[in-house]
Parts: structure tokens; C-alpha cells; sequence
């Protein structure tokens, strides 16, 4: 293998170009047309969940699912510290307050043992992320949800096709939202959907979407006056999004499948460095079926860790390091609190290091691996 190996590249199918066309071409190329359609069904159907919109992005499926969960002024909703920043921006765009708590050491998700300690009266969700589509221990989080009246929201934006228990990522809570930007499995360049379980929730969210109005229920004839009735923004992706959209997810199945095969060989690759201590790899409960989204390995240490990253970029391999934690974040110290210790949050994403994973890079894999391998086993300065 010559040349860089990056460490994404967005796929292409083959038909986004075709189905673009249609989508130019028929009479109307704004919002919810054929291909938002297809798309919704397709997603309603294979995550066994009710309800489907499609949205411009996962952060704006995040924040209407802030919106639908009524969170306003002074209300808490507690996350992990470990995410992307729309999670909990979702939360404080509509004035509540994240409160973050520790991960798991395993699977790097909410540590569901500390979330009851962190509910007060102002508590009115917890959002929870399936880092690297291995979903979070649902069962239990949703007990605790439902012992204290609290709404469950699902940011999947990385577990698109991922199971827990057998049942699909996307369908194990009260709301859940997935991402298409050009960075996960299946991409539209930007986008993402908003999963709902109520027919409630999902006649509101078309109003919230729709700029506040009552549009849907006029397309529907069930009102005669198009108007103004409620809080709103424009979250709904184009024809020409959704066009891209529906291409990738007739490819969904082949796409995750190619992807799986790459995460094995990582993981294969390095079984005998694990052994030796030089890394951990990553750890998938039983329970859990994950979608190939991220590879990555925690280093023995931060310092180690950026200078893996160096070795494998000079060595014309991309790999990246992961989130910096919300809570030690300028706008997270800001907006956000923490509760109780923050230990594993505080160490082990100072270690993580991102392998390139994408569709079609094949024996690049190999050659990323050996890289790796490589660079570990040369001493390094501590
Ligand atoms: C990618 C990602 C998002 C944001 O998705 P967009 O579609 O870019 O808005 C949110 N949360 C998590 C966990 C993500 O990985």
C-alpha cells in the first residue's frame, strides 16, 4: 500500500448521482417528499421504531427531542461527559443545565451506576451515548427513568443497524437520534434523523420542525388555515439530501458488513500486543451488536498516545484522538456541572486512539496495524 492512508473517507454507492437527478427533477425539491419518505420508511422498518423525521443533522434531532422532552430554564439532564459537544448543547440551547457523570471503563458510555445519585427535583432526562455504536446498558437506565418519571433520549448518531438484546439501537427509549454527517457509517454529507415512540411526540416534532406551523396537518386537510401555532425552526433536510441519504442506506447492509470486517482485523492484529500490555482493545458486551463505526485502542498513557498519533502520521497513516471531555471545556465549565468523581472521564480519553476506518480501504487495514504495531514496540521516552 503507497500513499496516505486516511483516516476517513466518506463512501460513495453509485446511485447518489441518479436519485439526485430524480430528486431535481421532480416537481418539488424542498422537504418531505419521495426520498425523505423512502428514507423514514426504511428507517421505521429496520429499527422496529413508530415514528421517523428526518432532519438537517443529529444536533437537530438532539435539540428537538430537547424540545419534545419540555426541557426549559433550570432543568437538568444528565449525560456523559465523553460526547460530541450537540449533545449537550441540545440542552443548553433551550436553557437547562447538563449535568455530567463518569463512563464506564469498559465500553467508555454513561456508567449507569451513577446516575441515580445525580437526579435532583430539577431532573428531567438522561441522554446517553452509544460511543462507537456498542450501545449503553439500557435496561438499567431506563429503570431508573421510569422509577423517577424522567424521558430517555438515545443520541445513536454513531449506531446506525447496532443492537442491544436483540433489539435495535434507535427503538430503546423514548427518543433517539441518529447523524448522516460525511463521518459515520451512512452519510447524506450532513443530516440525520429523530426516532420517536409516541404518536404525540411525533405530530409535535412536524410542528417544531416545520418553522412552528401547522403545515402537516394542512397538507393533511385537518385544518383549513396554514399558520403560526408553536415554538419552531427549520429542521427538515432537502429532497436532495434525502436522495443521497436513501442511496447509502440501500448500501447500509454492505457498508456496515465491509466495515465489521476491517474492525476484526484490527482487533486480530492486535490480540498479542494486548497480551504484552503495550494497548487495550476495545470491549463489546455480549448483549451488545455494534456496526463497525470505530476502531481504537487505549495507550498506556496520554503522552504515548500523541505520539502514536505522530509516528503513524509520518509514517502516512491518519489516526485521530477522540473528545475532549465536555466538562473540562470552556462552554462545558460554563453551562454544564458535574457530579461526582470523574476519574475514568479524566484518564482513559487521554489515551484513545483512533484507527482509519472506512469503505473499501481493505488490506490499508494491514498496513495501519503494522504501523501501529511497530511504533509501540520501539521504547519511547516516557
Ligand atoms: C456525530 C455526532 C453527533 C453530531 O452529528 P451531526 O449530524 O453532525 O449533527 C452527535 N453526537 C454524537 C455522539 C456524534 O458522534
Amino acid at each position: 500500500m503507497s500513499g496516505f492512508v486516511p483516516f476517513n473517507r466518506a463512501p460513495v454507492t453509485g446511485r447518489e448521482l441518479e436519485l439526485i437527478a430524480e430528486a431535481l427533477n421532480a416537481p418539488h425539491m424542498a422537504a418531505d417528499g419521495v426520498h425523505t419518505k423512502w428514507c423514514q420508511a426504511w428507517l421505521t422498518e429496520r429499527l422496529g421504531a413508530p415514528h421517523v423525521l428526518l432532519t438537517t443533522s443529529c444536533t437537530s434531532a438532539l435539540e428537538l427531542a430537547a424540545i419534545l422532552c419540555g426541557i426549559g430554564p433550570g432543568d437538568e439532564v444528565i449525560m456523559p461527559s465523553f460526547t460530541f459537544v450537540s449533545t449537550a448543547n441540545a440542552i443548553v440551547m433551550r436553557g437547562g443545565t447538563p449535568v455530567f457523570v463518569d463512563i464506564r471503563p469498559d465500553t467508555l458510555n454513561i456508567d449507569e451506576k451513577r446516575i441515580e445519585a445525580a437526579i435532583t427535583e430539577r431532573t428531567r432526562a438522561i441522554y446517553v451515548v452509544h460511543y462507537a455504536g456498542v450501545c449503553a446498558e439500557m435496561d438499567a437506565i431506563n429503570a431508573i427513568a421510569r422509577r423517577h418519571g424522567l424521558l430517555v433520549v438515545e443520541d445513536a448518531a454513531q449506531a446506525l443497524l447496532c443492537s442491544y438484546k436483540g433489539k435495535a439501537a434507535g427503538a430503546l427509549a423514548d427518543m433517539a437520534c441518529f447523524s448522516f454527517h460525511e463521518t459515520k457509517n451512512v452519510v447524506s454529507g450532513e443530516g440525520g434523523a429523530l426516532v420517536m415512540s409516541s404518536a404525540d411526540q411525533y405530530v409535535r416534532s412536524r410542528v417544531h420542525a416545520e418553522k412552528g406551523t401547522n403545515r402537516t396537518a394542512f397538507m393533511l386537510g385537518q385544518v383549513d388555515k396554514y399558520t403560526w401555532v408553536d415554538k419552531g425552526a427549520s429542521y427538515m433536510p432537502s429532497e436532495i439530501t434525502a436522495a443521497v441519504l436513501r442511496a447509502q442506506l440501500e448500501r447500509a447492509e454492505d457498508i456496515i458488513a465491509d466495515r465489521l470486517a476491517t474492525w476484526q482485523r484490527y482487533h486480530e492484529a492486535f490480540a498479542q500486543a494486548e497480551r504484552d500490555g503495550l494497548l487495550r482493545r476495545p470491549v463489546v458486551p455480549q448483549e451488545c451488536v455494534h456496526n463497525g463505526h470505530i476502531y481504537y485502542v487505549l495507550l498506556p498513557d496520554n503522552g504515548q498516545r500523541n505520539a502514536m498519533i505522530a509516528t503513524l502520521k509520518a509514517n502516512n497513516v491518519g489516526s485521530a484522538f477522540h473528545y475532549i471531555p465536555l466538562h473540562s471545556s470552556p462552554a462545558g465549565e460554563r453551562f454544564g456541572r458535574v457530579h461526582g468523581d470523574m476519574t475514568v472521564t479524566d484518564t482513559l480519553p487521554g489515551r484513545l486512539l483512533r484507527m482509519p476506518l472506512w469503505y473499501g480501504m481493505g488490506t490499508a487495514a494491514d498496513a495501519a496495524a503494522e504501523a501501529l504495531l511497530k511504533a509501540l514496540r520501539v521504547p519511547h521516552p516516557a
